[in-house]
């Protein structure tokens, strides 16, 4: 059963092409997500699933329905907002409660299904409160209280942690994809943030320039991507091009090697060698830059307690074969 389909879907604000002929098929109950930098043109697609833009030329559907002309309110979603978009003058519960209000549903039952929603969120006894007496993960746990009430078939959430701190961050993460699985909703999610989408997703579209690179599951994109693009912005990438492609990587033109796939061993078979040139610092693994002559590697050695590799020192690299993915497309 298909969620979400865009058809061709092409965006242009004057001379601006937003969204360059995306073509997509979201299934039923998948965690999806867009992915892709500042001005790629996720949210641009976000918002022509929820209505608040139409498209310049293609078809939108939702539930196998065409939507393409209907406004918001007229579709089966419900959209979180990076902002949360709450409304301060009113109350925790009357803001959870709002879209059954907006339906006509009476006073006792609304409130008693707001609190409802507020449990599910973890946060029940606030419903008294003002947003701005919540803290900003609570915030964004009313806007998603608010947009389930009126139980959507798809949700939308645009970088919906984007204004929390790390370790909240992290552990939104977590509550927001045992919410999805336990709902069985259809979650269509923005972000440019690689590691969010790697391990919240069912699957990720990869944004560039208004258009789709690759979807594919975290793994596909990760280890097997389809283009340069994509391999760089998920990830660590060595691209290794030109006469070192042709030698490390049977004849490709280009070839991807992640620096997590190289270990530092033994002169005896090993497949590169070269200088420690710089080494960076990310407490549970140091990243090496090793120069191999033709080629730099990026290298990730696990901090475990062993004496640091010094600059200058040099190093032999080892990996498995099929650590190295070629790449063909791309510019
Ligand atoms: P971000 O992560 O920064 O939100 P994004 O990938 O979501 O970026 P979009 O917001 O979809 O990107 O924007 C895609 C392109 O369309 C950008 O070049 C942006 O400047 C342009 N754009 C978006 N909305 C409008 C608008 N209302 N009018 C004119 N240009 C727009």
């Amino acid at each position: 059963m298909r969620a979400v389909t865009l058809e061709e879907v092409v965006v242009d604000f004057g001379s601006v092409r937003a969204v360059d002929g995306v073509s997509l098929e979201i299934a039923s109950g998948e965690f999806f997500t867009l992915l892709g930098p500042s001005g790629s043109g996720k949210t641009t697609c976000l918002r022509l699933i929820g209505g608040f833009q139409y498209p310049s030329a293609g078809r939108v559907r939702i539930g196998g329905r065409d939507v393409t002309q209907l406004a918001p309110y007229a579709r089966d979603v419900n959209t979180v907002f990076q902002d949360y978009a709450l409304f301060p003058h009113m109350n925790v519960r009357d803001n959870v409660a709002y879209g059954l209000m907006v339906r006509g549903m009476g006073k006792a039952e609304r409130h008693a299904r707001a609190d409802e929603l507020l449990e599910l969120v973890r946060l029940p006894g606030v419903g008294e409160r003002r947003p701005s007496q919540l803290s900003g993960g609570q915030r964004q746990r009313v806007a998603l209280a608010r947009a389930l009430i009126n139980q959507p078939s798809v949700l939308l959430l645009d970088e919906p942690l984007g204004a929390l701190d790390l370790k909240l961050r992290e552990q939104m993460q977590t509550e927001l994809k045992a919410l999805q699985q336990r709902l069985g909703i259809t979650f269509v999610f923005v972000t440019h943030d690689q590691h969010e989408a790697l391990s919240m997703s069912d699957r990720i579209g990869v944004f560039n320039r208004g258009r789709l690179e690759q979807v594919g599951a975290p793994r596909d994109v990760y280890d097997r991507p389809a283009t340069r693009f994509v391999a760089e912005f998920v990830g660590a990438a060595n691209l290794i091009d030109g006469d070192a492609a042709r030698r490390y990587a049977d004849g490709a033109r280009c070839a991807l090697l992640r620096p997590e796939r190289i270990r530092v061993g033994a002169g005896d078979g090993a497949r590169a060698s070269g200088q420690v040139a710089g080494a960076q610092y990310y407490g549970a693994f140091t990243r090496l830059s090793v120069d191999c002559g033709d080629v730099q590697l990026a290298v990730d050695v696990a901090n475990a307690g062993d004496p640091e590799l010094a600059r200058g020192r040099t190093v032999h690299l080892h990996w498995q074969a099929d650590a190295i993915h070629p790449i063909e497309a791309g510019e």
